[in-house]
C-alpha cells in the first residue's frame, strides 16, 4: 500500500464513500458518491485532485452525488466508471466497463470485476498492487447485499469471485451494517470461534466511534455466513428454520438470504 492510500468518507446514515489516492501523482478516484460536499472536503483535506468516480452500482445512496460532484470540478476532468448494464442509471457515466476491464487511476491500475445480483450491473473495483477491493452492496463485512436484480446462483458466483481474491486483500464495502450482520451470523454459527472473536472486536470498535472497514477476504471467509454455505453448523441452523432447503450451496445461500431478509 506504500504508493496508495484509502480514505473513508462517511455518507448519509451508514454509507461509505472512499477516496482511492495515488500518492505518486496526488490524484484520487472516489468510490460511490452520495454527498458530494463531504467528498470534496475530504479531497481538500487530503490535498488530492479527484479525477474519477468509480460507481459500484446505480442505487441512489451510491450515485446520488455524482452530478453535484461533477458540477463542482473542472468540466471534463473527471471520468465516471460503472458497468455497461447499469450505464443508463449511473449519472454522468463516461466509461462503461465490462468484466475484467483494466483502467488507470494516476499510476495505479484498477480492474473491474462484474458481480451482479444486487443489481444487474454491479461492479467491484480491484486494485491488485494496493491489495484492496471495493465491493459496494454485494459483499458486506459479515454479510451480503439483498438480491434485487438477480438470483441466488448469481450472488453465489459474484461472492465467489470476491472470495477468490488473495486472503490479505482489504475489503471496503458500501455500508456500516457489520454489527447487525454478525448478530445474524452468530445465530447460524454460535460455535464459530472466529465469529465470536470478531463480534467482540467489532463491538469495541463501534463503541469507540470507529468503523469496521476495511475487513479482509480471509476474515470474511472465516465469519461471513454467505461465504460459509459449506459449514455444517450453518447448514443445520438454516435447515431448522427452513426444513425443505436443498443440499446444494446455492439453495443454502438462497435460504440464508431469505432468513436475513426477515431478521
Ligand atoms: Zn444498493
Ligand atoms: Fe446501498
Amino acid at each position: 500500500m506504500e504508493n496508495s492510500r484509502v480514505v473513508v468518507v462517511d455518507q448519509l446514515m451508514d454509507n461509505y464513500a472512499y477516496l482511492v489516492i495515488d500518492e505518486r501523482s496526488g490524484v484520487a478516484g472516489v468510490v460511490d458518491v452520495a454527498e458530494a460536499d463531504r467528498v470534496l472536503h475530504a479531497a481538500e483535506r487530503e490535498g488530492v485532485r479527484i479525477v474519477a468516480i468509480l460507481s459500484t452500482h446505480c442505487h441512489f445512496d451510491h450515485v446520488g452525488g455524482n452530478d453535484e460532484l461533477l458540477a463542482a470540478l473542472p468540466p471534463g476532468s473527471v471520468q465516471v466508471f460503472g458497468h455497461r448494464a447499469d450505464a443508463e442509471r449511473i449519472p454522468g457515466i463516461t466509461r462503461p466497463l465490462e468484466d475484467g476491464e483494466d483502467f488507470a487511476l494516476g499510476a495505479m491500475h484498477g480492474r473491474a470485476i462484474f458481480i451482479p445480483a444486487h443489481t444487474r450491473g454491479h461492479l467491484a473495483y480491484y486494485f491488485a498492487e494496493a491489495g484492496a477491493v471495493f465491493t459496494g452492496d454485494t459483499l458486506f463485512a459479515g454479510g451480503c447485499g439483498r438480491i434485487f436484480e438477480g438470483d441466488a446462483a448469481q450472488m453465489m458466483s459474484s461472492l465467489g469471485r470476491l472470495a477468490g481474491l488473495p486472503d490479505p486483500t482489504l475489503v471496503y464495502c458500501g455500508h456500516e451494517y457489520t454489527r447487525r450482520n454478525l448478530e445474524f451470523a452468530a445465530m447460524l454459527e454460535p460455535s464459530n470461534p472466529a465469529l465470536a472473536q470478531r463480534r467482540r472486536e467489532v463491538d469495541m470498535l463501534l463503541e469507540q466511534g470507529g468503523r469496521t472497514v476495511p475487513t479482509t477476504v480471509a476474515l470474511e471467509k472465516a465469519t461471513n455466513p454467505f461465504l460459509r454455505t459449506q459449514s455444517p453448523e450453518l447448514r443445520a441452523s438454516v435447515r431448522e428454520q427452513i426444513p425443505d432447503v436443498g443440499d446444494d450451496a446455492v439453495s443454502v445461500l438462497a435460504a440464508t438470504r431469505l432468513l436475513k431478509d426477515n431478521f
